[in-house]
Parts: C-alpha cells; structure tokens; sequence
C-alpha cells in the first residue's frame, strides 16, 4: 500500500502531448491551451519588481509597491506570469487540490516564457516544499513540477529537496518570542550549502509573500547572495 503510494510521487509532470485546448476545446498547439485563449489570460503587465504586486496607478512609476517602499522583502525580487483571476485560479485548483496534472503542466509550460530571468540567471531552482503530510496526501508538490518545467525550458538544475518545513515546535524554540509572534506558521531550514548563490525561489501562487519571506529569509541566513522568487500568478 505505501509503495504504491509512492510510485504516485512525481518529480516532474509526465511527458504528454494535448493537442485539445483545457479552455475551449479547440485544436491546442501542444501545450493545452490555444493561442487565442492564451493570449487573453490575465498576463501580469505591471507589477512591482520585488514582490510582483499588481501596480495599476500610474503614481507608481518606482516600479516598486508602497508596501516594499516601506519595507522590502528578503527576496530581491519576484515575478508572477498572471494575476490569481479567471481563469487562472480554476486551473491552478484544478491541477493542485483535484490532481489535473494537464493543467499544471500547460500553465507552467506557458508561463516559462514570460518569467524567464533576462540579466541575472539564478544558480539553481529550488521550489517551496509542502508539508510532509500534504505531500504525502496529494502525491506530488506543485511547485516541484512547475520547478521541473521551469528548469527544463531555462536549463537550470532545480534542488527539490534545497529547502525543509521546519515542524513549528522545532521552529518556534529556535526563535525569539518577537520573532515567534511575527511569523507563527511558516519555517523552514536549508539543507544544502548556498553560500554565495543566486537562488530561484519557485511557488505556484504568491499571495501575502509570507511564504517567500520565510523562505528567503532562510537562504539569506544561510548565506545565499541573491534569491529571486517565480509563480505562476499573483493575487492582487
Ligand atoms: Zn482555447
Ligand atoms: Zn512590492
């Protein structure tokens, strides 16, 4: 029963072809999602350059959001390819708590382009674990395949296992009672050296950034000269 289970534990999406479009049904290019319908997903056009918040006033020339002007994150910056809307949050639901792995693939094969990094290229890609029991319930990790597929198109190694949930008993004693109240739920520990290295962050969806944060905030003290966080869409 538990190797069966096991065997279900995917590292990356299985090779396939859709030649049907998820959205309309049409003929799809391959990737499951047609030029048409593609082309009118909610693209990320403005968004802030450290936390890929939705910019809309033209006030904000800064390219920077008032809460990073305020204060930045740990991570140096973050891109997501969509705005968390139509009809990226179904497929996002879709492919993480109904297992479609066709959608999970398209969207990631998708926004590979977009995201891809222009000057600075990170060293390796590492995606944000889920809990063990999550993982152990779903049978794969979202953001591990859309790392995979990332990886694949920009020719990046991808560290799955770069980053460890830190159970909260074991995080909160390692923390200050400040700290302990500040960022209560997420922790994590770094196993792998990264000092001196560019690290992609990669999340299937950016919502508060706290995740990111506690996540960067890791790497940072762990040593790592850069972290850039990727997602697939953004909530505004
Ligand atoms: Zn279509
Ligand atoms: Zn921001």
């Amino acid at each position: 029963m538990v190797y069966k289970k096991i065997s279900h534990f995917l590292s990356g999406f299985p090779a396939a072809r859709l030649t049907l479009c998820l959205l309309c049904g049409n003929h799809s290019d391959g990737n499951g999602i047609c030029p048409p319908c593609a082309a009118e997903l909610p693209w990320l056009q403005r968004a802030c350059r450290h936390c890929a918040l939705p910019l809309s006033a033209p006030a904000e020339v800064s390219g920077i959001c008032a809460r990073c002007l305020q204060q930045a994150p740990s991570f140096n910056t973050a891109r997501a390819a969509w705005l968390y809307a139509f009809p990226i949050g179904q497929l996002v639901q879709r492919f993480k708590y109904r297992g479609d792995l066709a959608a999970g693939h398209s969207l990631a094969q998708l926004a590979a382009g977009p995201l891809r990094p222009t000057d600075k290229a990170p060293d390796l890609l590492a995606p944000i674990p889920l809990h063990w029991r999550r993982y152990w319930q779903r049978g794969f990790n979202q953001s591990q395949l859309i790392a995979a597929e990332l990886g694949r198109q920009w020719h990046l190694p991808v560290h799955a296992r770069l980053l460890r949930r830190v159970v909260a008993r074991e995080a909160q004693l390692r923390l200050k009672r400040s700290q302990r109240l500040r960022n209560p739920e997420h922790s994590f520990a770094v196993c792998s050296p990264v000092e001196g290295r560019h690290i992609g962050l990669v999340d299937d969806v950016i919502t508060t950034g706290a995740t990111l944060e506690a996540a960067a905030r890791a790497l940072i003290a762990a040593g790592a000269a850069w972290v850039s966080a990727y997602a697939l869409a953004r909530t505004p």
